[in-house]
């Protein structure tokens, strides 16, 4: 594909706050957006060019949705990979549908991810109830459960351990209901992740590693530099490399990594899209991700992802929103409000990234 000329149009699957920030960069950039979303006031739409109110599976809206637009990108890593396959005849589709297939099956993923020769937490197929059982006394009893797919921010998961006997029952109702894997509990030091981007013609540019803090699954904090040796460092940038390259990929891409207590690397899970453990970019890199992102699926070079600052994000999650006034007043702090109208209980309302 040559790249786009400004004034070309980047449509948008997903119009929440990953897709909001994509369509900002891609305006600074001179592009237009479309963003398609079944939700009324998605937060993208206040700033994209246009926006379509449609379901993904409403062929009529996506035939005019590719109709309208030059290239076509994602904010959320559950986009069906047949719609994105039929989308690719007409229109060019980045990230393509191989990534987002590996990355929507932890079974899969994980499995991609040891065939190249990097490790992941230990894991075990459950089918059934019995394999649960199994398993669990196979290991010490302890261990996550994940679903295999449609899992994100903790959804879909029980830690379960021989002093929460009450969660098994929990475990087996989900059992029932999907596909699941369990997990060996990572005694990890620290998580880290990578943001990466690849461009059409495979040069790939790589962000510091940030040090990340989850708080019930969701992130809370990322701070960079991550407290890590120069060694992990780029042992995990080689990893993020092969991890991008073997997917043929185009587009930033969010890699989540576990530093184990004896400085082993894992990674965790990656995300087909901009990520928020990447929102720090936006203040302490000349190029943001969002940025990154843009330049990568619309075809041109991709930016330097040199970090100017040391700095720390913060997620405002639900009713920590409220404090966005007080924020706004500290120095050398950058405030980003999603444009959210109700505030709900673990909903990610805004982020402020200080640089310190
Ligand atoms: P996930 O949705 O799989 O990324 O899990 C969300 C968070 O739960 C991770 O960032 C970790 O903090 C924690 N977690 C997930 N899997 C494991 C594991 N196997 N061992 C230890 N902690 C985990």
């Amino acid at each position: 594909m040559a790249a786009l000329q400004p004034g070309a149009t980047i449509g948008i699957l997903g119009g929440g706050q990953l897709g909001r920030m994509l369509a900002m960069a891609a305006a600074k950039l001179g592009f237009r957006t479309l963003v398609l979303d079944p939700q009324e006031n998605s937060p993208a739409f206040q700033v994209s060019t246009d926006f379509l109110i449609a379901d993904y599976t409403d062929n009529k809206a996506l035939d005019e949705f590719v109709d309208r637009c030059d290239v076509v990108t994602y904010e959320f890593e559950n986009v069906d990979v047949f719609a994105i396959r039929s989308l690719q005849k007409r229109v060019p589709c980045y990230p393509g549908p191989e990534a987002l297939k590996v990355s929507q099956d932890r079974l899969i993923e994980k499995s991609f991810i040891n065939d190249l020769n990097i490790a992941t937490a230990p894991f075990t197929v459950i089918d059934t109830r019995s394999d649960l059982e199994q398993a669990l006394s196979v290991g010490n009893g302890v261990g996550i459960l994940k679903t295999r797919r449609f899992g994100y921010d903790g959804k879909g998961q029980v830690r379960l351990s021989p002093d929460k006997p009450e969660r098994l029952e929990h475990a087996f109702e989900i059992i029932d209901t999907a596909p699941c894997i369990l997990e060996g509990l990572v005694d990890f030091e620290r998580e880290i992740s990578v943001i990466a981007a690849r461009s059409i013609d495979g040069d790939i540019q790589l962000y510091n590693p940030a040090e990340n803090v989850h708080q019930d699954g969701i992130l809370k904090t990322s701070t960079v530099p991550a407290d890590i040796s120069v060694e992990s460092t780029n042992i995990a940038q080689a990893m993020v490399e092969k991890l991008i390259t073997a997917l043929d990929y185009v587009g930033v891409m969010g890699i989540e990594f576990f530093v184990t207590l004896d400085d082993e690397l894992m990674i965790n899970e990656f995300a087909p899209r901009v990520h928020n453990s990447g929102h720090w970019t936006e203040a302490a890199c000349v190029v943001s991700q969002f940025e990154q992102h843009i330049r990568a699926v619309s075809g041109m070079t991709l930016g330097n992802p040199v970090r100017h600052s040391d700095c720390y994000m913060e997620n405002l999650i639900g009713s920590e929103a409220k404090n966005a006034t007080e924020i706004a007043t500290r120095s050398n702090t950058m405030l980003h409000l999603y444009g959210k109208a109700e505030i709900r209980e673990g909903r990610k309302m805004g982020h402020f990234t200080t640089l310190t």
